[in-house]
């Protein structure tokens, strides 16, 4: 039976690599789709920049497996990485409905039950629960969970997606929206929906007689189950802890570290300034649990030498404006449509496939590029 204990996420920097070599990319494909799967847990370190899709490629290929047998989990990876492309080339478009608008949807608040883990749906509510204490969601769960919101509760997507995002630690806009919105019929040409037999399969649940006990056919037919008739409009606010102003030394540049790049690797053996930014505007736009935060600020400390800041990217170049110009060279970051409006040099990201950077309107017609650059590996 799954042990949800079992999933934990510390987040000492060796700990992870340890994580990445461990993973068995046959077992993998094989077992994924299961709540007790052989599963790599190593979204919270990707989303938040630790380390990157590239790296934890690069560990399963230098491990000599043929390709064939590492697809599935390269593929998986490459959903994140068509995501990120999608959110830089659609910027802000990414909070709208971006294919069409989401079929059939009656409101925009949250089904109640869900945010009180009270569906009657016995695992989603304990996975809820699981997810308050751990900040994670397998995969399908995270499907079951928004087709219940969204093509069950016909919610629309944008608030129950934000309630999620809030509280997992591998919160990414780009993978959770565009998630959501494949689930919901508004990125997809078809909503995504679960019954019980499948989740019940997939969950080693045996539960009967539930609003989602029922075939496909009928149950893409049904009225708004009782128990997801009532709504919430949700209040999402991030606490940040108080700092103070971070000690600048401004005859070297300051390097800017925040929620989506903790890259400890990251111009290690150069002399400069090194800031967790937590800018309050951010977290206005996107609001994360207090869970979340420690988990960042705990990631950070695997960076010699960093300085956690809340505060806003200005008041890091005020700190230079006493030297002549804020230049080019004086505040880095990586490149990340979050941070567009950070000043100063762009470092990029690491890709597994930097060759496609175009916007795909589906992900197989982006993995059919991808695939021809991974033969040639
Ligand atoms: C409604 C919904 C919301 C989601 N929200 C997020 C989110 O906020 N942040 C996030 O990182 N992922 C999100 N995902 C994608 C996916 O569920 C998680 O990346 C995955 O469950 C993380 O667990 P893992 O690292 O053990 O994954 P594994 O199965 O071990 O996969 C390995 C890696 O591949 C990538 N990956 C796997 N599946 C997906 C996918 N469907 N889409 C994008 N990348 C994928 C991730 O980087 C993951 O770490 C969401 C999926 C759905 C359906």
């Amino acid at each position: 039976m799954f042990n949800p204990n079992r999933i934990n996420f510390p987040t000492n920097y060796s700990f992870i690599l340890e994580r990445i070599n461990a993973i068995d990319p046959i077992k993998y494909a094989k077992t994924r789709n299961y709540i007790n799967g052989d599963i790599t847990y190593l979204a919270p370190f990707i989303s938040r920049g630790m380390i990157s899709v590239k790296q934890v490629l690069d560990a399963i290929l230098n491990k000599g497996y043929p390709l064939k047998v590492t697809e599935k989990l390269i593929q998986e990876l490459a959903w994140r990485e068509y995501y990120q492309r999608i959110w830089q080339s659609k910027n802000n478009m990414i909070w709208d409905d971006l294919k069409q608008i989401q079929p059939n949807f009656n409101q925009r608040d949250m089904p109640a039950a869900l945010q009180k883990a009270e569906t009657g749906i016995e695992i989603i509510d304990n996975e809820i629960k699981s997810l308050y204490n751990l900040g994670y969601l397998h995969n399908h769960l995270r499907m079951y969970i928004a087709s219940i919101a969204c093509n069950i509760g016909k919610a629309h997507w944008l608030q129950p997606s934000k309630w999620m995002y809030y509280h997992l630690l591998d919160g990414d806009i780009a993978s959770n929206n565009c998630s959501w919105q494949w689930v919901a019929g508004s990125f997809s040409n078809k909503k995504y929906y679960c019954n019980q037999e499948n989740l019940n399969k997939y969950t080693f649940s045996k539960q009967k007689a539930t609003f989602l006990d029922m075939s496909y056919e009928d149950l893409v037919n049904i009225p708004i189950p009782l128990p997801l008739q009532e709504t919430v409009n949700l209040q999402l606010s991030t606490n940040l802890p108080l700092t103070k102003i971070p000690i600048i030394d401004i005859t070297i540049p300051t390097l800017l570290y925040n929620s989506y790049n903790l890259d400890p690797q990251w111009r290690n053996n150069e002399l400069v300034n090194r800031v967790l930014l937590l800018e309050p505007s951010h977290f206005k736009n996107y609001p994360v649990s207090d869970k979340v935060i420690q988990f960042i600020i705990e990631l950070s400390n695997n960076i010699k030498g960093i300085q956690v800041f809340t505060g806003e990217v200005e008041n890091i170049k005020e700190l230079y404006a006493q030297i002549e110009s804020t230049d080019k060279e004086t505040i880095i970051s990586k490149e990340h449509p979050a941070f567009n409006h950070y000043p100063g040099r762009k470092d990029p990201r690491e890709w597994m496939f930097p060759e496609v950077a175009d916007y795909y309107p589906s992900f197989f017609s982006y993995w059919k590029k991808c695939e021809c650059i991974l033969n040639r590996f």
